[in-house]
């Protein structure tokens, strides 16, 4: 298969090439040159996770130097359960956070992690990613120590939890963690300034791990197979899915999975206080915003890249408002949202996963999927005042947080970030 632009200006390239490419020469994003419709009659029941993905995926790797490498990929990437709970009457929660940094970033950057090991054999890349709080943990764990990658992760200074904070800066050697002034948006900002530097992007053969990143959608189309199915299955109805979102990239690989055939009925968004989406949709207008800090912070992103892969696929804005629907829910809802939750169910829930448990309560009764994005215990300091409780640390989090870190702050200069880099990685 071959991949190109959102823009369609671009010449079409391997998944090899979009991989390590990131984005398209035009600047648009890359996309497959047609989403594959599985038979999902020939998905052997029987087959354990890493397998079916193994399946589902194949089509994407079809004739790719990476090809012989997908089975090996994925057994290495998912080493971890994804279970689906039942969390009331036909309401579940998929949940996606038990890999190394406890949030569903794990899952496709583990993948894209094996797949950059399997293609930087014969040349070093450095790996640079802006995060909002949960990536760039993902990121830096994925690629610790992986020979021949280096990888610059900047995140906004103060503006992530300190358990967030601790996972991303307690790697060193090939991994440069860097708290920016500024905002998410002025890291994702530095990311592509760094990129469109031919200079800097030639001389330390620059890639990226943001969800703009192909073999991090990929592999995240897989557990809404993978769900979806298992439920088809038992209940014989198509789930709906709710989608806590930021950047967009996790509800693409729904809308993806979806279009591969897989049985998902109606797709919904949950946003934080960021509306431009919501906005968007209500008005077919786009606007970019500068991002609102929020308790689900790993969403607060005003200006959401993967929008422009849902805009390719459903070609005009008015089948996009046709197939997409989006909620904002303020921080208030939110805590409220834990509150009630916890009483009525016992169970804890992340700021981020609690803006799907919101909108599930604004939307009729039928099959829905909550995507569960975080272990609660990663935002501790959001849950243990609203609920009164000490919350301890899961134990992938403990083991991260016996680690020892280095803080290193720069200011939103790409010159600085350069230098700080060339002394780590000498
Ligand atoms: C990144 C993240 C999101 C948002 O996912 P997108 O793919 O950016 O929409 C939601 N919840 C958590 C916990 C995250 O880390």
């Amino acid at each position: 298969m071959l991949f190109g632009s959102t823009k369609d200006k671009s010449p079409a390239l391997t998944l090899s090439e979009a991989i390590v490419q990131g984005l398209a020469a035009d600047g648009g994003l890359l996309v497959p040159a047609e989403l594959p419709l599985i038979d999902i009659s020939l998905l052997d029941e029987q087959l354990d996770y890493a397998h079916f993905a193994a399946k589902v995926l194949a089509p994407f790797f079809a004739g790719d130097k990476l090809e012989g490498h997908l089975k090996h990929i994925c057994e290495h990437a998912f080493n971890f359960p994804m279970p689906l709970k039942l969390l009331y009457d036909d309401t579940y929660l998929l949940e996606l956070f038990y890999g190394p940094t406890a949030s569903f970033k794990d899952i496709g950057c583990r993948f894209l992690a094996e797949c950059l090991s399997q293609l930087s054999i014969d040349h070093h890349k450095t790996v640079m990613v802006a995060t909002s709080g949960d990536t760039g943990s993902a990121v830096a764990a994925a690629l610790y120590q992986q020979p021949n990658v280096n990888v610059i992760v900047l995140y906004p200074h103060n503006k992530i939890s300190k358990r967030q904070e601790h996972q991303i800066t307690c790697w060193g050697d090939n991994v440069l963690a860097l708290a920016v002034e500024g905002t998410f948006d002025d890291c994702q900002r530095l990311v592509k300034a760094a990129f469109q530097d031919e200079e800097c992007s030639r001389r330390c053969s620059l890639t990226t791990s943001n969800s703009i990143n192909l073999a991090r959608i990929l592999p995240q189309t897989v557990y809404y197979a993978f769900a979806s199915l298992q439920l088809y299955r038992k209940l014989n109805k198509k789930a709906g899915f709710i989608v806590p979102s930021g950047n967009l990239g996790n509800v693409t690989a729904c809308y993806w999975a979806k279009a591969m055939g897989f049985p998902i009925d109606e797709i919904v968004m949950a946003t934080n206080a960021n509306t431009t989406v919501p906005d968007f949709l209500a008005t077919g207008v786009y606007e970019a915003r500068a991002s609102v800090e929020t308790m689900a912070n790993a969403m607060d992103v005003g200006d959401p890249s993967n929008l422009e892969r849902l805009r390719y696929l459903f070609k005009t804005t008015q089948l996009l408002q046709h197939n997409a629907t989006a909620f904002s829910v303020s921080d208030e809802k939110i805590q409220a949202s834990i509150k009630d939750v916890y009483e009525s169910e016992g169970v804890l829930m992340c700021p981020h996963t609690a803006t799907a448990y919101f909108v599930r309560q604004q939307l009729q009764d039928r099959l829905w999927v909550m995507v569960a994005t975080a272990d609660p215990s990663k935002f501790e300091t959001v849950l243990e005042p609203i609920l009164n409780i000490d919350i301890p640390p899961s134990e992938a989090l403990h083991a991260l947080l016996q680690r020892s870190t280095t803080q290193k702050n720069v200011k939103a200069d790409l010159n600085e970030i350069m230098q700080l880099a060339s002394q780590q990685f000498v």
